[in-house]
């Protein structure tokens, strides 16, 4: 079997939150390599404001080109519609075949909204979620694997990660303000933020 890692996300910027988390969980699951997944058309997230999907790509690219472990896919921005994880996971199916085990990594406060996923009982057939415990958010992934019983207890793990509190919307919220964002994301991400004239005030 080849397990393989997925870590979906709208990136908006990428940070080492999100690949500390990526890389903790590899190592732990000893997964053959991570797929980072940005989504076109995340459908829980508000679109407006949301930085353009290449824009989104370029940086997810630059931050992870350095770990041989790490790729870049943009299946889900070649998609119309709604970034739904169904249709990624299938996708990827079809691509990989039967011989391909898939682990879906999100942070803890993530995995909380499972229950209000497109197909979300179809999918936990078809892959397992980590979820990574994040600081400042401890919520009871335990309720969560009740709720979707015996599925739930195979198919959904918990992994406590080094916790960085660091969030996207904290980088942006910083970006407008003039803050410094280094050495919470990666140099080649903030040189192309620089370059891009991305997140600032108008
Ligand atoms: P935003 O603030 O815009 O929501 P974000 O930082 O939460 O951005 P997302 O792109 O929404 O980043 O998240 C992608 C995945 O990474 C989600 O599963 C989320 O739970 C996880 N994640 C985000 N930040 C961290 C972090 N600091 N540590 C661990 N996991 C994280
Ligand atoms: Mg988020």
């Amino acid at each position: 079997m080849e397990k393989i890692g997925i870590m979906g996300g709208t990136f908006d910027p990428i940070h080492y939150g999100h690949l500390m988390t990526a890389e903790a969980v590899r190592d732990e699951y000893q997964l053959e390599h991570v797929i980072f997944i940005p989504a076109a058309t995340p459908p829980h997230k508000k679109q407006s404001g949301l930085t353009p999907a290449f824009h989104r790509y370029n940086m997810t690219l630059l931050a992870t080109c350095s770990n041989p472990y790490f790729s870049v896919s943009d299946i889900e921005m070649n998609r119309r519609g709604p970034s739904y994880t169904i249709d990624t996971i299938k996708q990827l199916k079809e691509l990989y075949g039967t011989q391909a085990e898939f682990y879906f990594i999100t942070g803890a406060d993530a995995v909380q909204g499972l229950p209000t996923w497109h197909r979300i009982e179809e999918l936990l057939k078809l892959c397992h979620f980590i979820a990574a415990t994040r600081q400042g958010c401890l919520p009871d992934v335990d309720a969560i694997k009740d709720y979707f019983g015996e599925l739930g207890r195979k198919k959904i793990h918990r992994l406590a990660t080094p916790e960085l509190q660091i969030s996207s919307t904290d980088i942006r919220r910083r970006l407008k303000m003039n803050y410094s964002i280094k050495y919470i994301l990666p140099d080649a991400v903030e040189q192309y933020i620089k370059k891009e004239h991305l997140y600032q005030s108008p």
